[in-house]
């Protein structure tokens, strides 16, 4: 991840880049391809300590669960988010999807590959479908993406297989409206080369950027499950607590 390319290295001195974030210029401070420097990196708030059994939000008093999952079912086994969605994380996720850089999505597929290989690395990861109208105006999916570089760099077992269709902007609404929303918007199947039949039986790693109610994860996970997934956890790069 921090060797850079000669090609790289070359390009910095014509035009020089600068991070994504901090708009300092990158030279040799920069982490292997992605426009970001080291010292954003570093303020990333990685998240540790004691985290609910279930949705993998920090606990204050509870013992395993958090008070939300003890009422609720979900289909999916266990979600963890590497980092908080704080400001740092914000302007990252932010430069990716609404800027469109996407060379951060190797670095993304770095942090999530090396969470993915801690667990073992032997479950299929499947992206999260991007919305439509996002997909259309990048000409990309932002988990697609870093999917895709999981499987090209680090030989990682992708996927792809669900597509999402329109629906209402999800930004401003809770748990229960975002259900509603999704219910029958998430659909697996053939998808370039991807074959849902390839998760019957699997375990299943769900990836996605940011981890807000929880809706989104459980609606992928429940159309995995219904299509042969034997368990499904999910895998986010940022929770917004
Ligand atoms: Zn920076
Ligand atoms: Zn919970």
């Amino acid at each position: 991840m921090n060797t850079i390319s000669p090609v790289l290295r070359i390009l910095d001195l014509i035009i020089p880049e600068r991070c994504v974030v901090c708009g300092c210029l990158l030279g040799e401070c920069r982490i292997g391809s992605a426009p970001v420097c080291g010292e954003c990196v570093g303020r990333l708030r990685l998240l540790d300590g004691d985290r609910c059994d279930c949705c993998g939000v920090p606990l204050i008093s509870e013992d395993t669960r958090c008070l939300i999952c003890r009422e609720r079912e979900y289909a999916y086994a266990t979600h963890r988010s590497l980092y908080g969605y704080d400001a740092v994380m914000a302007a990252l996720i932010g430069a990716y999807k609404a800027r469109g850089i996407k060379p951060l999505g190797v670095f993304f597929a770095n942090l999530l590959w090396q969470e993915w290989e801690r667990r073992g690395g032997s479950s299929v990861v499947v992206p999260v479908p991007g919305n439509p109208s996002g997909c259309r105006r990048r000409g990309w999916d932002h988990c697609g993406v870093i999917a895709a570089e999981m499987a090209r760099r680090y030989g990682v077992p992708v996927q792809d297989c669900l597509r999402r269709s329109r629906g209402r902007r999800q930004k401003d609404l809770g748990y229960q409206e975002r259900q509603r929303n999704l219910s029958g918007k998430i659909i697996a199947g053939q998808k370039g080369r991807a074959r849902v039949g390839e998760i019957v039986g699997a375990s299943v790693m769900l990836i996605d950027d940011v981890y807000t109610t929880g809706a989104t994860v459980q609606e992928c996970a429940r159309v995995l499950r219904k299509h042969g997934a034997c368990r499904v956890d999910a895998l986010t790069i940022a929770m917004d607590l």
